[in-house]
């Protein structure tokens, strides 16, 4: 026997399986998706067996050395997957397969099996039984080395579950555990016990006496830290333990990120225009039908009460749902909201977790304990093997697309994997992109709308504020008059109010004000940044950093000046101008220790402050009840960035921010402040109207060539030296004009807006086209060709249909 095996090297120039021999004992466990340990040139390599064959065209094959899983990390479907996700996205296959799984998995992790059930193995397996005694758990790769032939039996204790297999996260043990106490005699022997103790033992009386004095004794286990809460002597139950009345075991325990108790919820009955939604939905599932859903409702009309239908549905028909959230709206909200609907059910992935958390998550996922998984991006990935649904929220979130290889779009694995499970996608937002308004226009994906908020309440009502005109009348705050007096008015009426500045640290770069000097990175093209805490300009590419000086470096005035309004710079003047306001800031600062989101978003929905001041992570998801005023510091902050999405993400971001206001009783209002004030994503985004920016926007794109007209691909190379970089760009260009046909457009090479990165200068391709056969076997080529001369230093990124263009 055969196997096809992918080594584990991302940048592997050589993109193809290569031939293993499979040694005898390993017939019968060897699966498709598992990883196996292999020879590879002098070195030993993890590898995914993608298939088994009875022949190779190769003699003097190498041998298996170990396989690594019992159970395959790839399913049938995934393996496909990878494969087509590695020639949509030109990028190694093996680099596919590692995206598709959580952090432990991919690196060489070590392995240990342990001994569930000494009494059955022993009956079972004498053998194995003997070289676990006395000791619970053994190294899998030791185990192995034994003698192969065990596997056999290895094998079958652990379907048996005799034994147990487990992942060894570094530095951590594999799944926590917690001690938890309970009686091991009768409340009878328990009461005589006390009885006899001697009134020193004043300790453990008192725990004892809380062991008999429960009805439920026999089924009451409490955590060790849960009786020292309750102000419990550890060392007495130690010692009541010891004496053999109390029992302590090591449980372990799946880490549960939401330890808070969850409420539970029920289905709410829906809107007229929530059931015509989610009727069409349902019906694609009970035909096992593959249709692409777009869900078009205003912020706060009700979609997530459609999606949590849906899935309960999914449910019923005992298949399995993957909702996709974009990290930062990936709040506690959010996940209670599904978890209060689901519980158990429900597994969630996101950054925030620890790799053990994130392992734990997936494994309930691989084993099918749970049948829902809530996540960000890479969720979309989730091993399930009867989907009935996949969910986008926010369906037009640039953080979908991922930025490192793969290359590719939630959005497109989404329905790839729905095509294969014949099941429906549902794509939300309030705010599409133009790509899927587009499709939906034309058919291709049906348009849901919710056009109403629930309940009918009013949508806010938006005030643009001309900063120009505040500057012209002596005003040089970033608050306006109209804001900040709006500000105070919801102070006295105890309203919240909620201000969101695109922008982070206290002032964003410095420049001097006698000859316009701004100080730089050494090493890439951009300006330094600020940071208050540390008193430091660093570099936002690289990390470097140095100290702040007040004399210019070119003419040496002492006429160094900040300037930019960060978060930090807004609380300052808020405390100045507003001093018994209470102000919680969030931005990448504020939040970057673990829980302390959650902790601000619980203290702000508890009243204990008056304004909420942050950044994107507040543009979304949030929902409190006695927020009325929403304040927008700089509307155009994103709108002059170079790039083609730079109108559609102002539209985005304002709209959403200002859908933050009034969601209940009270009704909202917006304050935006802006320098453009006319420009028609303010505009737009004010009156709330979503298909005039659609029909401004889509004729500036069709002007411009652009998406969703065109297609994209961007081909940037990075060298140390100028000369190599640009060379091989125009080498590149000419390939693509050679083989590409007229109907699509080359550009470059250029140099893009950031032109030095990190010591590398960086060049840029671009084509534009509609419909371009020629196009994946030529990227193939240019990638092979160029990546394997990435040994004289040069290398290559190709992204089809990037969301940025820096
Ligand atoms: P969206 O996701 O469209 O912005 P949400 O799903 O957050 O909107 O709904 C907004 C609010 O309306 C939430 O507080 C939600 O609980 C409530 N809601 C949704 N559907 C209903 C309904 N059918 N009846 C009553 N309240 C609802
Ligand atoms: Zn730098
Ligand atoms: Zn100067």
């Amino acid at each position: 026997m055969i196997a096809e095996v992918y080594i584990d090297i991302p940048a592997n120039p050589v993109n193809k399986p290569f031939d293993y021999r499979v040694p005898e004992p390993y017939r019968d466990l060897l699966e498709p998706g598992m990883r196996v340990t292999v020879p590879f040139g002098r070195t030993r390599r993890l590898g995914f067996v993608t298939a088994l064959k009875e022949s190779s065209e190769f003699t003097r094959l190498k041998s298996i050395d170990a396989i690594e899983d019992h159970l395959p990390v790839l399913t049938t479907e995934l393996l496909e997957l990878g494969r087509w996700l590695a020639d949509t996205t030109v990028c190694a296959t093996v680099a596919a397969y590692q995206a598709m799984l959580p952090a432990v998995l991919k690196a060489d992790y070590k392995k240990v099996v342990k001994v569930e059930d000494p009494k059955q193995l022993k009956k079972q397996h004498p053998n194995l039984a003997g070289l676990f005694e006395s000791k619970g758990q053994l190294l899998w790769a030791e185990l192995v080395k034994n003698d192969v032939n065990l596997l056999t039996s290895i094998n079958h204790a652990l379907r048996k579950g005799s034994l147990s297999i487990h992942q060894l996260v570094r530095n951590q043990a594999t799944a926590k555990h917690v001690a938890v106490v309970s009686a091991s005699v009768s409340a009878e022997r328990m009461k005589l016990e006390y009885s006899q103790l001697s009134d020193r033992a004043k300790r453990q009386k008192e725990a004892l006496y809380y062991f008999i004095h429960r009805s439920d004794s026999a089924t009451f286990h409490p955590t060790m830290q849960a009786l020292t809460n309750e102000g419990l002597s550890r060392d007495a139950i130690l010692k009541l333990a010891e004496k053999e009345l109390l029992r302590i075991d090591q449980v372990e325990q799946f880490r549960n990120p939401y330890k808070r108790a969850i409420e539970h919820t029920e289905p709410l009955k829906l809107t007229d225009e929530q059931a015509n939604a989610l009727a069409p939905i349902l019906q694609s599932m009970d035909k096992n039908e593959h249709r692409v859903f777009l869900c078009h409702g205003v912020t706060g009309s009700g979609k997530t009460e459609i999606y949590l239908q849906s899935i309960q549905h999914v449910l019923e028909r005992k298949q399995q749902a993957i909702v996709l959230v974009p990290e930062i709206s990936l709040t506690p909200q959010m996940v209670v909201r599904f978890k209060g609907r689901f519980g158990d059910h429900v597994a969630v992935m996101h950054s925030g977790l620890s790799r053990g958390e994130k392992y734990d998550e997936w494994r309930k996922i691989r084993e099918e304990k749970v049948q829902v998984v809530v996540g960000a991006r890479s969720a979309i990935f989730a091993p399930f093997n009867n989907l009935g649904l996949i969910i986008i929220d926010e369906e037009h979130e640039s953080s979908y697309k991922q930025e490192d290889m793969p290359r590719y779009h939630a959005r497109d694995i989404a329905i790839h994997r729905a095509q294969d499970h014949q099941c429906p996608v549902v794509l939300g937002s309030a705010t599409p992109s133009l790509e899927s308004f587009a499709r939906a226009r034309k058919q291709v994906y049906t348009l849901l709308s919710l056009k109403q908020r629930v309940n009918h309440r009013p949508l806010p009502s938006v005030h643009i504020v001309d900063l120009r005109e505040e500057m012209r009348q002596g005003n040089h705050s970033v608050f306006s008059k109209e804001l900040l007096e709006k500000i105070k008015d919801r102070l006295q009426k105890k309203e919240q109010t909620v201000l969101f500045l695109n922008r982070r640290g206290y002032a964003t770069f410095v420049m001097c004000r006698s000859c316009g000097t701004v100080v730089e990175c050494p090493h890439c093209d951009i300006s330094l940044t600020y940071h208050r805490a540390q008193h430091l300009l660093k570099c936002h590419y690289c990390g470097y950093e140095q100290a702040v000086s007040d004399t210019c470096p070119t003419c040496g005035s002492d006429a160094m000046r900040f300037f930019g309004t960060g978060t930090q710079k807004v609380e300052a003047e808020l405390s100045r101008l507003i001093p018994e306001a209470r102000v919680i800031r969030m931005d990448v600062d504020t939040t970057r220790k673990k829980g302390s989101h959650e902790r601000l978003l619980r203290q702000f929905g508890e009243e204990k402050a008056d304004i909420l001041l942050g950044t994107q992570m507040i543009a979304k998801g949030l929902d409190f009840p006695k927020v009325t005023l929403v304040g927008v510091l700089a509307a155009d902050s994103l709108l002059h960035l170079a790039d083609f999405r730079a109108s559609e993400k102002t539209f985005q971001l304002v709209t959403q921010v200002a859908g933050r206001a009034g969601r209940h009783d009270l009704p909202g209002e917006v304050v935006i402040q802006s320098y453009s004030p006319d420009h028609y994503a303010v505009l737009d985004a004010a009156r709330h109207d979503y298909e005039s920016f659609y029909n401004q926007e889509m004729a500036l794109r069709r002007l411009g060539s652009y998406p969703p007209f065109y297609y994209l691909v961007l081909i940037c190379l990075t060298h140390p030296e100028p000369a190599k970089v640009a060379e091989a760009a125009e080498r590149i260009a000419l390939i693509l004009k050679k083989h590409l046909s007229d109907s699509s457009q080359i550009y470059g090479p250029v140099v893009p807006a950031v032109a030095k990165i990190k010591d590398r200068y960086r060049y840029q391709c671009m084509v534009k086209y509609k419909r371009e056969p020629a196009l994946l076997p030529v990227l193939h080529r240019i990638m092979q060709h160029f990546q394997e001369g990435g040994k004289n230093g040069l290398q290559v990124s190709i992204d089809l249909n990037p969301v940025a263009l820096m």
